[in-house]
């Protein structure tokens, strides 16, 4: 099985290979085999990129995908709001199938927008039913995604039992595979978080965890000096967290994850792009959270460089891009296997539009993508060698059936709930 995608603006995000203002790239069997300015293959599958930006697919590493229902319904949340609100007052009303129709709609969504890398972050309940409806939904939108078995925010901890059921099962041979999901060292003991490095260690897994931290909180150091840190762990957020911090983070290996417009629109503080690096660690975007803020890594990116340049005028297009493809990919221990545009690499590749209306006339590929990309612009998307978008729509998905699905997913949660959908029912119900 051979395909050549042809003709297309290719941006490798592998510094050996860089850009091809022309260029080829050939597919064997869901592996990239070659790049080139042409390749001859006769009997490969054709893809036309006339007029495309051929570029590795996004990485988000952090996303809670389970809320997909309530879409929008928290864009004016801060922080406490949406604590209140999801895990508070809707998440109790969750049924398994809940879980299930909100990630398969939330994973079609990241793959639509080029996303075919996805860590979803899973805190939704902690229930052997819940937990599979979330990994029967990774299995069947055609993504390469991360189970992360998470805790916090009432969810309880993940016993070592059933971290170790939900592992039989992702076993890491296919496209779905696990993490453990921590909760924060600032809100549960540093015996439990060396208790569950370890378990991690034991079963191969790498974790996410997220953390606040100022004030008097030094969530890194206090890891640290217990010899916590690892450089397979993610932290998540951390915009509280001294400089000295950062660098022991990037001294330890691990990575960060940011999520720009919810940090800036919950309260979190600025969004730590510049100050990560300084101290030497490469950060990697987000998205988090869907009832606030949109599922694509275009907005996030633009968020996280509008940021910076306002703060201090660093950054540039193409360390957005990386952000959000090599270095994210590492960040989810996947750097061998996506992220770039690499022969021997497995074939996760988009193609964006370089002919639409709103990025015509088309000269500075990485300029383009961030400053004017949307959704709209991805028109081709291959997970491992796969067609999963074709022509602007997602191959194989009924998407009105999903849409109706997920619909009556959230009517009745929010029947169930007592709430309406304008986002405004925070303050009758006070919070728990
Ligand atoms: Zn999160």
């Amino acid at each position: 099985m051979r395909t050549l995608i042809t003709g297309g603006t290719v941006l490798s995000m592998d510094p050996a290979i860089g850009d091809l203002e022309r260029g080829d790239v050939l597919v064997t069997d869901g592996v990239i085999t070659e790049i080139a300015e042409r390749i001859d293959a006769p009997d490969a599958d054709v893809i036309d990129a006339t007029d495309r930006i051929v570029m590795p697919g996004f990485v988000d590493n952090h996303r809670h995908t389970w809320q997909t229902a309530f879409r929008g319904v928290g864009a004016d949340w801060t922080f406490p709001e949406w604590a209140v609100a999801m895990h508070g007052t809707v998440k109790p009303h969750y049924l398994p199938e809940d879980v299930y129709a909100g990630t398969l709609l939330g994973r079609l969504e990241a793959l639509h927008s080029g996303v075919t890398t996805m860590l979803d972050w899973y805190h939704v309940a902690q229930s052997h039913e819940h937990e599979d409806a979330a990994v029967a939904a990774l299995r069947d939108a055609p993504g390469r995604s991360i189970f992360c078995l998470g805790a916090g925010w009432g969810t309880p901890d993940p016993v070592d039992a059933e971290i170790r059921r939900v592992r039989s099962d992702l076993t890491g041979d296919g496209l779905v595979t696990m993490a453990l999901g921590l909760r924060g060292a600032d809100d549960t003991s540093i015996d439990t978080v060396a208790r569950d490095l370890k378990l991690a260690a034991e079963l191969g897994l790498r974790t996410s965890v997220h953390v606040v931290g100022g004030g008097d909180e030094r969530p890194v150091a206090d890891l640290h000096e217990h010899g916590l840190l690892r450089d397979t762990t993610t932290f998540v957020h951390a915009n509280g967290i001294t400089d000295e911090e950062l660098r022991m983070l990037a001294d330890a290996g691990s990575s960060l994850s940011i999520s720009p417009d919810v940090e800036l629109k919950m309260g979190f503080g600025s969004p730590m792009t510049g100050r990560a690096l300084a101290a030497g660690l490469r950060p990697t975007l987000s998205v988090d959270d869907v009832p606030s803020v949109g599922g694509d890594m275009f907005s996030t990116m633009r968020t996280a460089l509008a940021v910076q340049r306002g703060l201090d005028g660093g950054l540039r297009s193409r360390d957005l891009l990386e952000f959000t493809t090599i270095d994210a990919a590492r960040s989810c221990g996947l750097g061998d296997r996506t992220g770039s545009l690499t022969p021997g690499k497995d074939a996760d590749i988009v193609l964006l539009r370089a002919d639409d209306l709103t990025v015509v006339p088309f000269g500075n590929p990485a300029g383009t993508i961030v400053s004017a990309g949307h959704p709209g612009l991805v028109d081709t998307v291959l997970v491992a060698g796969r067609v999963v978008k074709r022509d602007g729509a997602l191959v194989g998905v009924d998407v009105p059936a999903l849409r109706a699905r997920l619909l009556d997913s959230r009517d009745r949660i929010a029947a169930a709930a007592g709430v309406a959908l304008d986002g405004t029912w925070i303050p009758a119900t006070g919070g728990e």
